[in-house]
């Protein structure tokens, strides 16, 4: 049987790639050198592909940035003001990917999107009415050469022309669908050329098949594909899908002339029935994507040749494949040196997935695999307890009972009565969380972490930063205070740490946007709460005022979502355990006296299953109790915030009052008020602070803006439910903007009130 891979990561095995690209971005190197680490990367990935007998390895899944960005690129989708800029080619992809500020001009960079239900983002490319479609570039063309220059035959793969047409945003009078001929005509060109480079094979990645599908895209599809077709010649077209099934549109695929389809078998739950129902042409491949690509766990040897095996008396000529690109994976175990083989032979970054691809193809050839060593190692891992089973933890999630997941009184009752509690001005002012880590604490928490410094030395630091914020805080006139995150790093690194059931990695990272990676650690076992992880610092922050000061904890969605899941429970067992460790947090905290708790769930959205039709069984009927498990036992004077970046949440808004918080804060953008519209028309019940200023930018917001902002707001939410605050978290900003800003968000407030309470005395004298 033989082998595919649908993508590989391109970052490098010690993230090369980023720190070549971040030194090239400060003119540290110059370009030359860039494009040598750049060549030797793709080198090294065909080579680990090539040598672990991969048959068919991609070239053009390298990407400087994004592979999004790249197909805009290649079809010459570049916005006028990037142009204008008159840079060098590559300057001008990354301007479009980063923005520019030089000599040459000032431009922002295009908007970056989440990719599908991935941490990934993607670029989001711009046409415009005047934007020609067409083949200009030549990187698809190039690294194909470059591949076979060096003795690799290569597929060449690019995103396809519906999903990409799907991702565009169409800032111009013509939407979408007006553009299909010239996509069309584009990547006919593709094509073309493709067969004049000997190409043998071009796979078109067209996630958007995954997701619900109109009447319409499903036409659109089709005349896409049927004009394209025909006209291939000798370049075979592999319709490549993953992240879920094409359940809207099988039938359709089995009639176009594609040389192969890839099927994702793993989230794809129909993709088996599918087959079952339809069958599959035994004259196309059909590329199973059998192999996980998004997760860290070893394949199950007996479940996948199983899999194999019914393709195969169908008659079906199948080709192992990786469930979707590799790129959402970390390179290798070679790194992991803190890790010791009881936990390594249990997991398959990239490199061991090739292993494994390899090694089911060789034991899918074998009459009797079963009697194979590699089989009977790979059935006995899987048959071995892991773990053994953390009893407690078992009888705590069984004893959760419907109660545990509803507060009482109902939460219109508790606003009056933490009104009355707090005694907090109209239009209260808060922030998010962390302040600003500047370069004293960042250096503090690493020679605390390399052992360099003293615990003592080290808690003396941060209490000392505490202080020195709450002074801040009170002095410019905040009304709700936080601590400012200066312990943490990363959210959910930071609370995994103190939870049992948590594994951490060296080295294992995975791409996020660009240059920036992240390092998800592994949930391993059940989880629990070890001790109490924030107390100390929050009382600590508490004593030194008499304002109110916010607890700060990270939510189990979160927390969940930022890590590789276990595959072993389902993902509604592990969010409970992660939910009740933190609720023994909340608890902790409001038996200390801390009585306004923030629990974050930046992540909310982001596992929000692609079809609609799953968002409630299979995520949000067991995401939100898991919220609401997480701070029901609180006492009603005990108020419950959270926070959530991006507003992309228009379309769940009655799930986010569900989570029956009593404030949320969240990052709306002032020139879109469609967030701001559909939680007056859900009658949304929880205060809100939508956000007063953007954190992203180093800009200082002026009082009179924010003033214009909240007014704005005022006119969709009623004025004893609003709040003011930053829209995010300020740790990645400066502390001078960061000053200038919050005092011109006090200031706004203070006149706000004093409008509101002229405005009523007015009324009362008339
Ligand atoms: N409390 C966190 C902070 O302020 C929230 C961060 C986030 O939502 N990404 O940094
Ligand atoms: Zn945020």
């Amino acid at each position: 049987m033989q082998t595919a891979v649908t993508g590989y990561p391109r970052i490098g095995t010690l993230r090369e790639l980023k720190f070549a690209l971040e030194k090239y971005f400060k003119n540290e190197i110059a370009q030359d050198e860039l494009l040598a680490v750049a060549g030797n990367l793709r080198k090294a990935h065909w080579t680990a592909q090539s040598e672990a007998g991969i048959d068919f390895i991609s070239s053009n899944d390298f990407s400087f940035y994004d592979n999004v960005l790249d197909a805009a690129y290649l079809f010459n989708i570049i916005p006028e003001r990037y142009r204008k800029l008159n840079l060098s080619d590559l300057d001008t992809y990354i301007a479009m990917a980063r923005g520019y500020q030089g000599p040459k001009g000032d431009v922002r960079a295009l908007a970056m999107k989440k990719w599908f239900n991935t941490n990934y983002h993607y670029i989001v490319p711009e046409i415009d009415d005047r934007t020609e479609i067409r083949l200009s570039g030549t990187k698809l063309f190039d690294e194909a050469r470059e591949a076979r220059d060096l003795g690799f035959a290569c597929k060449s793969n690019i995103i396809g022309p519906f999903t990409l047409l799907n991702l565009c945003r169409y800032t111009g009078a013509k939407k979408a669908e007006q553009f299909a001929d010239a996509f069309i005509g584009a990547y006919r060109e593709l094509i073309v050329k493709a067969g004049q480079e000997n190409i043998r094979f071009l796979q078109f990645d067209e996630p958007s098949l995954v997701q619900d599908l109109t009447a319409d895209q499903i036409e659109l599809f089709r005349k896409i594909y049927r004009s394209l077709l025909p006209s291939s010649g000798n370049v075979g077209i592999i319709l490549q899908t993953y992240f879920g099934d094409v359940r809207d549109i099988y039938p359709e695929l089995l009639e176009l002339p594609f040389a192969g389809i890839g099927l994702d078998f793993l989230e794809g739950k129909e993709t088996v029935n599918l087959i079952e129902k339809y069958g599959f042409p035994g004259d196309r491949i059909l590329f199973a994507g059998l192999v996980n690509g998004k997760n860290i766990w070893r394949n199950n040897y007996e479940k996948t040749l199983n899999q194999l095996d019914r393709l195969k008396a169908k008659g079906i000529n199948a080709v192992l494949s990786t469930s979707c690109s590799l790129l959402h994976v970390p390179y290798t175990l070679k790194h992991e040196t803190a890790l010791d083989e009881t936990h390594l032979k249990y997991f398959a970054f990239a490199e061991e997935k090739l292993q494994e691809l390899k090694e089911i193809s060789r034991l899918a050839g074998l009459s009797d695999y079963v009697q194979d060593p590699a089989y009977i190692a790979n059935v006995q891992l899987f048959r071995s307890d892991r773990l053994a089973t953390n009893h407690e933890v078992k009888a705590r999630v069984a004893g959760v009972t419907e109660s545990d997941y509803v507060r009482q009184p109902a939460r219109a009752q508790r606003q009056k009565l933490q009104k009355k509690a707090f005694g907090l001005p109209l239009f209260p002012t808060t922030t998010i969380g962390s302040f600003p880590q500047t370069k004293d604490v960042k250096e503090i928490r690493s020679a605390y972490r390399k052992g360099q410094i003293a615990e003592t030395e080290y808690r003396e630091f941060i209490r000392n930063k505490i202080a020195e914020c709450i002074r801040w805080q009170e002095q410019i006139g905040l009304d709700v205070l936080v601590h400012g995150e200066f312990e943490r790093n990363d959210m959910v690194e930071y609370f995994g740490e103190s939870l049992g059931g948590f594994l951490f990695t060296e080295k294992a990272w995975v791409q996020s946007y660009g240059t920036r990676c992240v390092k998800p650690p592994v949930i391993w076992g059940d989880v629990y709460r070890i001790k109490p992880i924030t107390v100390e610092w929050s009382v600590f922050a508490q004593s030194l005022t008499g304002k109110i000061v916010k607890g700060m904890l990270t939510g189990p969605v979160t927390i969940l979502n930022w890590s590789f899941p276990r595959e072993d429970i389902s993902i509604r067992e592990s969010i409970s355990q992660i939910a009740l460790a933190i609720r023994d947090e909340v608890l902790d905290l409001e038996a200390n006296g801390i009585r306004i708790i923030q629990i974050d769930e930046a992540a909310l959205r982001e596992k929000l299953p692609l079809r609609k039709s799953d968002w409630n069984s299979e995520y949000l009927d067991f995401a939100i109790p898991a919220f609401r498990l997480t701070h029901s036992r609180v006492k009603p004077e005990t108020q419950i915030h959270t926070h959530m970046c991006y507003s992309e949440f228009t379309d769940i808004i009655p799930a986010i009052d569900n989570m029956d918080a009593d404030v949320i804060t969240f990052e709306a953008s002032r020139s879109d008020l469609q967030i701001l519209d559909a939680l007056k028309a859900n009658n949304f019940e929880t205060e809100v602070g939508p956000g007063v200023y953007d954190i992203h930018s180093p800009r200082v917001p002026s009082v009179e803006e924010i003033i214009k902002s909240v007014n704005i707001m005022l006119s969709k939410i009623s004025r004893d439910k609003l709040w003011i605050n930053p829209d995010c978290g300020l740790k990645t900003r400066g502390t001078s903007e960061t000053q200038a800003s919050l005092i011109n968000l006090v200031a706004a407030a203070e006149k706000l009130r004093s409008v509101a309470s002229k405005i009523e005395t007015g009324g009362k004298t008339a």
